[in-house]
């Protein structure tokens, strides 16, 4: 592809990303209060007034109005820009990395062939060098590690506004995951696909669950259910979208750093205050990238 051209559809990808930005700030203001995310249309939760479809374009709108709504000029939060600004990123920098040579659906890679040296992140030990992955992997992989960066981001801002987080919030991420777990062995185009056998698939799902569970269970035996709100469906959702091994790995890595950060409170109060799930979400962003 030409460098015009992947630049053309990396801005048009970045501004998918700042739309369903647009989407999750509705779904982060209404979910909790158990409104419809579809209706009535945005207003104002000031003066009502609908919001103009001038005045509604993300990222920049909040930029040209200055903060401030055009009616009765009360001030618009922070928040509305900063989600629609990191859904852009990550959308992006998730297509970016998927593009790259030698990258696998997430949930792939498991026994019987997974081994320590995948583990470690090092894929040419195991896997003859790859071209870059076919287009249609590309696309899958994308969208399900967005489905769940989007999910994550969301539940975070919900738990960092000191939210209860609707379990609704996660259906989505839960049903995509279980599809993805039961229709994709059977799909021909996924020539790397390791597991083939719809049997095997379907212990897989049983296994990715069994180990969410596991480390589901640790946390809730160790915190009261304020520090981890949202963790639980949070742990399932990315156990059916990145796989056991990614999810126990990134699982682990949260509940230590949150431990971490809570015996540092005496001199660092603002970073004992970032819930557990804020954490799982920054191990889920290095793990879509990176690994
Ligand atoms: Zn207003």
């Amino acid at each position: 592809m030409s460098q015009i051209l992947w630049l053309f559809l990396l801005l048009w990808i970045f501004c998918l990303g700042a739309v369903v930005g647009s989407f999750l700030n509705v779904v982060i203001h209404r979910l909790p209060q158990r409104k419809s995310i579809v209706y009535p249309p945005s207003h104002c939760p000031f003066c009502e007034s609908a919001i103009r479809w001038y005045d509604n374009i993300p990222i920049l709108s909040w930029f040209m109005l200055r903060g401030r709504c055009r009616d009765c000029r009360q001030p618009i939060s922070m928040r509305y820009p900063v989600v629609e600004a990191l859904s852009a990123i990550l959308l992006t920098a998730v297509f970016w990395a998927s593009s790259l040579p030698g990258r696998d659906l997430p949930h792939l890679s498991w026994p019987p062939t997974w081994s320590l040296a995948e583990a470690l992140g090092d894929t040419t030990a195991t896997k003859p060098a790859a071209d870059s992955p076919p287009r249609l992997l590309i696309i899958m992989r994308t969208f399900q590690l967005s489905v769940l960066l989007w999910t994550l981001l969301a539940a975070t801002v919900i738990a960092m506004e000191s939210q209860r987080i609707p379990f609704t919030l996660f259906l989505p991420a839960v049903v995509l995951g279980l599809l993805l777990w039961l229709v994709l062995p059977w799909l021909p185009e996924f020539g790397v696909f390791r597991s083939p056998d719809p049997i095997e698939a379907i212990f897989l799902a049983g296994a990715s669950l069994v180990a969410s569970a596991f480390v589901v269970f640790l946390a809730a035996w160790s915190w009261g259910p304020e520090s981890r709100r949202g963790f639980t469906p949070a742990m399932y959702c990315t156990g059916l979208l990145l796989g056991a091994p990614r999810t126990l790995v990134v699982g682990a890595g949260a509940i230590a750093v949150f431990v971490l950060t809570q015996t540092l409170v005496p001199w660092t109060p603002t970073l004992g205050r970032v819930p557990l799930i804020a954490w799982l979400l920054v191990g889920v962003v290095a793990v879509a990238l990176f690994w």
